[in-house]
């Protein structure tokens, strides 16, 4: 049976794992990540489970005003649940609700956290996180030290998804005022309702001028392999009205950025069309057009 460790805070949690060493133990928030790798015995148990749910410093959603931007700072240790039913989140950042809205059953999200869905690099949360520009807020022994979600991302994936001990407080994003004709969408493309990860999920963000024109759009794409920002698409975007051409360049890039990867249920292929029908189809209905309805969030 492994031992399991409890402690209250971020300086106790790393006491335990400098004594334990690298490698000697496991963080566990919610456990339902942990959980299925166990059971279908993709990794064993470590003899040491260092539970997360005590540690003080990541169990709250709160606003602070950090260099004179308005910032929201979610702890690691909040559940998918209680994002989605916090009045700040449901307020500033909606396609982050309605990911977790997405994610499992209500079951598994009273449990699940926002950081073991983040830690795992897979989870549906991050394409809404990276359309903001999250920072991720790492606590190395020492201090707490923030690191831009996109970053963290790009070296992990360069690192061969090497990790190293440090420990995720917790995420913090910008709020923005509100902009005429500012628009987010969230969608995510499963195989069932509520039971499994997605095959794909797509998260947006930006403007459309009273003239038609795109502005500061970001654009993300997950479930399918690694979560990425879609910069080629958002570059082609910027400033340039609906066209049917705009629309098809937008839909090759989408197809020949994301790095989509096959599983027994769909190729890498059918996972590039979904993510790129997705975003033209929402960026479609923004942009007014016949038949498209508008500002869709969390569809
Ligand atoms: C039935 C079922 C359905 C699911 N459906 C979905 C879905 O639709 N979409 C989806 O995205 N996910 C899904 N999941 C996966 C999982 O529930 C979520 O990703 C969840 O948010 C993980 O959070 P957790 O707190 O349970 O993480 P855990 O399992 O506790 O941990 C996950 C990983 O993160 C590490 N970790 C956790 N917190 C920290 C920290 N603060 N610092 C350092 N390391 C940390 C752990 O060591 C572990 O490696 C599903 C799971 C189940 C069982």
């Amino acid at each position: 049976m492994p031992k399991i460790w409890r402690p209250v805070d971020l300086k106790e949690a790393w006491e335990i794992q400098n004594e334990l060493g690298l490698g000697n133990y496991c963080y566990v928030a919610g456990g339902t990540w942990l959980r299925t790798q166990w059971e279908a015995n993709l990794c064993s148990m470590s003899l040491n489970l260092i539970s997360l749910e005590n540690v003080s410093e990541m169990t709250e959603i709160q606003e602070q005003v950090s260099n004179g931007k308005h910032e929201i700072m979610i702890g690691s240790s909040v559940s998918l649940y209680r994002c989605l039913k916090s009045t700040l989140l449901n307020q500033y950042f909606p396609p982050l609700v309605a990911a977790c809205k997405k994610i499992a059953a209500p079951s598994i999200r009273n449990q699940a956290t926002i950081g073991g869905n983040i830690y795992t690099t897979a989870g549906d949360t991050i394409p809404s996180l990276l359309i903001v520009k999250a920072e991720l807020l790492w606590f190395n022994g020492v201090d707490i030290v923030a690191e831009p979600l996109e970053q963290w991302l790009i070296t992990l994936q360069a690192n061969q998804f090497k990790r190293d001990n440090r420990i995720l407080v917790g995420l913090k994003m910008a709020t923005e005022e509100d902009v005429k004709g500012a628009f987010l969408f969230f969608t995510k493309v499963g195989r069932r309702e509520t039971f499994t990860s997605s095959l794909v999920s797509v998260a947006g963000k930006g403007t459309l001028t009273s003239a038609g024109f795109f502005q500061n759009v970001t654009l993300a794409a997950g479930g399918g392999g690694y979560p990425i920002r879609l910069s080629e698409a958002e570059l082609e975007l910027e400033n340039q009205c609906f066209s049917p051409t705009l629309f098809q360049q937008i839909y090759k890039s989408i197809v020949v950025e994301f790095q989509a990867t096959a599983d027994p249920f769909a190729s890498a292929d059918y996972k590039k069309a979904v993510a790129a029908n997705l975003i033209t189809s929402e960026l479609y209905k923004i942009s007014g057009q016949p038949g498209g309805e508008q500002r869709v969030v969390g569809s």
